[in-house]
């Protein structure tokens, strides 16, 4: 057996871990000149998205030896619509980084695994077939997969995101909806440190929201949160991102190709979470390959979770301002807060079989 992974990030990575840990060798071809080589960025695991596996990063390690260092707790989480505020507290996950921040999660990744990485390695899907026998497509492009499959697109993605500078509590991230800068979409802080943070405005590119002037946009999401958090940020980088695309494969397998994170469909539509979704996919691939079991059996419940995050989107996506208020101030209402962090009832789940109360099928 001759195993290819194309894409040392988060799935490539977690499946060549889990191949070494069964006595496999795998090639792991990155196109980049180390792992986590692009822009330093915060992102967050959230317990309340991934019932039942509580505690993601705890799950990773005791289940599959799998170490990662994530930077902070996040113990509450404030939510802004265009006239109200409240807060979900708990013990709700954590912030990590990623890019080319020392302790991102694709170099702890990295750092774990004896093998080593080909760097500066730019190799097509056709160059690996001739030559193995097992392919990983892992390079977090969904236009990869559409080369080999079809790949349905929920949606594509407009970010604008930016490094600032200001007061923070490690522990507290803030989300905003307000359709007059965040269209069907979403603004949200999260910290580094307690100087540090990444500011990220997000929406999707429907035609409706391309007639939009963005830089318009983030000048107002930007003063929001300066409003809101009663300060002055300093940014010190920038960046944008176009056409990230959001979606699935029709088959998580061709013959011996496997499709892992978001080149099989990591992420969820209703807030853009796939880091968990991503490394539990390169797992299960690697345990497909080794024989410990059926990779499209494996990501079953995923593909049912996605289906229920996206009913969830388009539901979020027809509110308007005056409903976001609405949903944001029932989150002080205890008995809500207390579902949504329930550890034994999977809250987004059951809203979203209420609100489409077939399943679709996975
Ligand atoms: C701005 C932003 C914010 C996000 N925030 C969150 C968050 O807060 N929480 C969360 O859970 N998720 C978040 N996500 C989603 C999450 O980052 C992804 O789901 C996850 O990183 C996907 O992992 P992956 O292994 O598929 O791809 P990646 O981790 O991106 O790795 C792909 C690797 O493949 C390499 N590569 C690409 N092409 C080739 C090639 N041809 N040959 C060799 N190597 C190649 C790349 O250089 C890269 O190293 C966010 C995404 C974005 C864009």
């Amino acid at each position: 057996m001759k195993i290819a992974i194309m894409g040392a990030g988060l799935s490539g990575l977690s499946c060549a871990l889990t191949l070494e840990k069964q006595g496999f060798t795998a090639d792991i071809f990155e196109k980049r000149e180390m792992a986590g080589d692009r822009f330093i960025i915060a992102e967050a695991m959230f317990s309340m998205f991934h019932t039942p596996f509580d505690d993601a990063v705890r799950y990773l390690s005791e289940t599959h030896d799998i170490h990662l260092k994530p930077s902070s707790n996040l113990n509450k989480v404030f939510v802004y619509s265009k006239n109200e505020t409240s807060f979900i507290d708990g013990p709700l996950g954590f912030t990590n980084m990623r890019g080319k921040h020392p302790e991102a999660y694709e170099r702890q990744l990295a750092e774990q695994l004896k093998g080593s990485i080909h760097y500066n390695a730019t190799v097509t899907y056709e160059d690996l077939s001739k030559e193995y026998t097992h392919i990983v497509l892992a390079t977090g492009d969904a236009l990869d997969t559409k080369k080999l499959q079809p790949y349905e697109v929920a949606y594509k993605a407009s970010f604008k995101g930016a490094i600032i500078q200001g007061d923070f509590m490690e522990t507290e991230a803030h989300a905003f909806f307000n359709n007059d800068y965040a269209p069907k979409g979403m603004g949200y802080l999260l910290p580094h440190s307690n100087c540090e943070a990444t500011l990220v405005l997000v929406y999707p590119q429907y035609p409706e929201n391309e007639k939009l002037d963005k830089e318009y946009l983030w000048g107002k999401f930007f003063q929001e949160c300066c409003r809101r958090l009663d300060q002055d940020f300093k940014v010190v980088h920038e960046y944008s991102i176009k056409d990230y695309r959001i979606g699935k494969t029709e088959t998580p397998r061709i013959g011996n190709t496997f499709f892992v994170g978001n080149c099989w469909g990591a992420i969820t539509p209703v807030f853009g979470f796939g880091q968990f979704e991503s490394m539990l996919t390169g797992i299960y691939a690697a345990q497909d390959i080794a024989g410990m079991g059926n990779y499209e059996k494996l990501v079953q419940p995923l593909y049912q979770s996605y289906h229920d995050s996206l009913t969830l989107r388009r539901t979020l996506e027809k509110l308007d301002n005056h409903q976001l208020d609405l949903l944001t101030k029932s989150l002080n209402n205890k008995l809500v807060e207390e579902l949504i962090t329930s550890k034994k009832v999977d809250f987004f789940k059951v809203l979203s079989r209420i609100i489409h109360p077939l399943p679709r099928k996975a």
